[in-house]
């Protein structure tokens, strides 16, 4: 008998969502951002999903050099670029896309000989202040770049700090044209995002992540009014049932107390397993299909929900903790975070299953 916890991976929930970033974006090359396992789904789960996709963005080597051990044939961009020198023979040798975001990675460039030259993303830096060339040096970074032999093409690049607000896009825009005026490379723009807001954004080669996974990267907009499905599914199960009293408290510190009489769930899911310890109570946690609230501080091991609105449950009765039915955004919304987090933030211990088909709950 196992834990009743378990992550179920849809593929088919991520193949509708590739083919969303096709409508919004069309006739132009997608590459699938899957850093960080694939935002917590898991790299090599994840891929029969992403057929459909021109290539992968990761930021982390080894993940890269996975793929390949894979034998994915298609693009594979570093989103950070190489760490070390010593890294760069490895990319030529697995034709991996490098993005060029700093002086000293330049210089590298231009002082290593590959057996094979690189793809090369040049990073701007349009007002995130995080990686990337002011705008008046990156005309300057491009001839030098373009001059190198271990450099096959260049692209441009960008990453907004504010797409997900209305008025975020017209100055990191405009900062962006200026850096790339009269260079003739293809250039890639948008995040998830952007994506959504494609047509002001533009671009050759977008680079969704979280609209893929079926949370929404806008405040905003929820996941579904964006036409998006929830990939990941967190589901557990009843371990025990309390009956609460007026003026009784439930979990650690006391951090709810009853005002009236009710039965309260014991779920098979707490922090140590990624769900969020901030999380207040009320969030919405499903029972037998129906929302429940949570009552009292999340654990390690284990959470409680009152049960007053779902009279059926019993120990055993199936729980959701996001996914169908209930968004990763509103829980992480109750937990003053982003989905993004959550879904990055499912710990090792939880099994994952995959399977083809939405709303099937499988049993271990
Ligand atoms: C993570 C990342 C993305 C994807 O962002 P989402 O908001 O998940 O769509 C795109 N580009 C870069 C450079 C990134 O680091």
């Amino acid at each position: 008998m196992a834990r009743p916890l378990y992550a179920q991976i849809n593929v088919a929930a991520l193949r509708a969502n590739l083919a969303r970033v096709r409508e919004q974006a069309p006739g132009t090359q997608v590459l699938a951002v899957v850093k960080a396992n694939a935002y917590g789904h898991g790299l090599l789960r994840v891929l029969p999903g992403l057929d459909g996709a021109d290539g992968l963005a990761v930021v982390e080597p080894e993940a890269a050099h996975l793929l390949r051990d894979q034998r994915y044939s298609r693009r594979v961009l570093l989103l950070e670029g190489f760490f070390t020198p010593d890294e760069l023979p490895e990319f030529a040798r697995r034709r991996l896309a490098t993005v060029v975001h700093d002086e000293e990675q330049v210089r590298t460039l231009e002082a290593t000989v590959l057996e094979r030259p690189l793809e090369v993303f040049v990073k701007v830096n349009a007002g995130m202040n995080r990686l990337g060339f002011r705008p008046g040096k990156v005309a300057d970074v491009c001839r030098r770049l373009t001059s190198s032999p271990s450099v096959a093409a260049l692209r441009l690049m960008m990453h907004f700090a504010r797409a997900d607000e209305d008025d975020g896009l017209a100055e990191a825009l405009a900062e962006f044209e200026r850096a790339c005026k009269g260079l003739p490379y293809p250039r890639s723009l948008a995040n998830s995002a952007g994506v959504i807001r494609y047509g002001e954004v533009g671009g050759d080669v977008v680079r969704p992540g979280i609209m893929l996974y079926g949370a929404t990267p806008l405040p905003y907009a929820s996941a579904e009014t964006l036409g998006l499905r929830p990939v990941m599914t967190l589901r557990s199960a009843l371990i025990g049932v309390q009956d609460v009293r007026p003026g009784e408290a439930v979990g650690y510190g006391g951090a709810y107390v009853a005002t009236r009489s009710h039965r309260v769930g014991v779920v098979a899911c707490g922090y140590g397993d990624g769900y969020p310890r901030h999380a207040v109570n009320g969030t919405p946690v499903l029972v037998c299909g129906k929302k429940a609230g949570l009552v009292g501080r999340p654990s390690m091991d284990m959470l409680t929900v009152d049960l007053s609105e779902v009279p059926e449950a019993a120990v055993g009765s199936p729980v959701v903790l996001w996914g169908e039915g209930l968004p990763v955004d509103e829980v992480a919304s109750a937990a003053a975070t982003v989905g993004y987090e959550l879904l990055c933030a499912v710990a090792p211990r939880v099994p994952f299953v995959t399977s083809e088909l939405a709303g099937v709950d499988l049993a271990l």
